[in-house]
């Protein structure tokens, strides 16, 4: 059946006793909010990511809340509200750290409400999506129908359009109507089919998967400022490793970071998929502990094999290493901006981190002891510390440093006494072409 034909579509509910969610899962703030509109008469529901992880027994990474209140009136009941979007008008409700995103129920695309629907651009994307309508409409233009259930604030009931629990059950990830149509109104649902399966090990189902093989060039299609934000939604969920298997396995990784995907490709067992691997192992571990990650570490980490491929053509050329790195940096970054933006602040760090790489051999006299003190100086040593476990021969210069840094300081004056010489010697040996350096690979 498919679901966006159907007018008047009868919901399942599933009564309080007959699921597990409870009030006392839910932040104060997504309650406060859901009451504050219901007390004014309007209807409140929890929906979402939040819905969805509550039913699978997991924390939500947020909560967002639907209503048929104008984003207007969610302003004027709320004090510390504002609205934001053009494309999709919603109301952020913030509750110190907390935001609460409220949205106003919306209508699909070939509802039958009278109202206009989405504004449709080339290829059938959705320009503008807020045309209101009924609960009805809104559940059939979400996205998956995991992503569909409704918890009803009024009866605590969970408000089911679209069969979802059924694939909720069967760990199925199926887009809502007709999947070409659907992903063709917003390309990005191919990247979230990936975020949600990699996350939640589900498998997409099969018509879902066929229309996303068919699609896959549309997601060039996307300004390049909303795939960065995906792309950080994609890599810091915690399921880095699963989903970048999942991102190459569609051909989507490839639209994301073309001149990252042709390295690779070029050596499918070597060190730069190995590199790229161990950092996102890395990154779901320290995501999974609570630590602070940058996306300019990970993009860092995804463009280093593109610069050292560019770095062999300057230096083949008459520049020197540092020139060579710099140039290469510049000419990656500027290809790498036409597929996903990147804040320029993320940008200075990545080149930061890149460029501090070679004044890791200088160990002798008082460089070590300023570099440590050096603001990307952690970022440069993790990403050290990544190239020496996946194989480049730096295993030395990483062990040294983590000593380095473990040591006391009468420990280190003398770790840089002893090394004396050796950092400046190593350099000159390796800047003749001996030895692995960093343009090698
Ligand atoms: P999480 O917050 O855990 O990443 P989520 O499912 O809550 O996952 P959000 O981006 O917070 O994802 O979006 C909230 C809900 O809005 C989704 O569950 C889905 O119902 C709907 N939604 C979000 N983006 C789209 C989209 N591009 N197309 C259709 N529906 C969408
Ligand atoms: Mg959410």
């Amino acid at each position: 059946m498919n679901l966006l034909d159907s007018k008047n579509p009868t919901p399942a509910v599933l009564k309080r006793p007959d699921h597990h969610i409870s009030r006392g899962d839910i932040s104060e703030p997504a309650l406060k909010v859901l009451y504050r509109l219901k007390d004014a008469d309007f209807q409140a529901y929890l929906v979402g990511g939040g819905v969805r992880d509550l039913l699978l027994g997991r924390e939500p990474k947020d909560f967002d809340v639907v209503t048929d209140a104008r984003p207007e009136q969610v302003r004027s009941l709320f004090r510390n509200c504002r609205l934001i979007g053009r494309r999709f008008r919603l109301a952020h409700v913030r509750f110190g750290r907390e935001i609460i995103e409220v949205a106003t129920f919306r209508a699909s695309p070939n509802s039958d409400s009278g109202s206009a629907g989405p504004t449709l651009g080339e290829h059938g994307r959705i320009i503008r999506d807020n045309a209101f309508g009924t609960i009805e409409q809104d559940a059939l233009r979400r996205d998956f129908t995991i992503n569909s259930l409704y918890y009803d604030i009024n009866d605590f009931s969970v408000v089911d359009y679209v069969d979802a629990m059924d694939d909720l059950r069967r760990g199925v990830l199926r887009i809502i109507g007709d999947p070409l149509t659907r992903f063709r109104e917003d390309p990005v649902r191919m990247l979230r089919a990936v975020r949600f399966a990699a996350k939640l090990g589900f498998r997409i189902e099969a018509d879902t998967q066929a229309a996303m093989f068919e699609l896959v060039d549309l997601v060039k299609s996307v300004p390049a400022a909303r795939l960065y934000d995906e792309v950080s939604k994609l890599f810091h969920g915690g399921s880095a490793v699963e989903t970048f298997a999942l991102l190459r396995h569609y051909g989507l990784f490839s639209r994301l970071f073309p001149a990252t995907e042709t390295a690779l490709a070029k050596e499918e067992q070597g060190f730069p998929i190995t590199f790229v691997s161990h950092a996102l192992r890395n990154t779901d571990d320290r995501i999974n502990s609570g630590k602070h990650v940058t996306p300019a570490f990970l993009y860092a980490v995804l463009l280093w094999e593109p610069v050292r491929h560019r770095m062999k053509y300057y230096l083949r050329g008459d520049k020197g290493e540092t020139e060579a790195l710099q140039n290469a940096g510049r000419d990656v970054i500027a290809d790498q901006l036409r597929h996903t933006s990147i804040p320029k602040r993320f940008n200075v760090t990545m080149r930061e981190i890149w460029f501090l790489q070679s004044r890791f051999r200088f160990k002798s006299g008082k460089r070590p002891q300023r570099f440590v003190t050096h603001p990307r100086f952690r970022a440069a040593y993790d990403f050290l510390c990544l190239r020496a476990e996946a194989g480049e021969d730096l295993q030395d210069d990483c062990r040294w440093w983590t000593e380095y840094q473990a040591s006391t300081v009468k420990t280190a004056t003398v770790m840089s006494k002893t090394t004396g010489g050796s950092g400046a010697r190593r350099y000159r040996r390796r800047s003749t072409g001996a030895g692995t350096n960093i343009g090698d690979r």
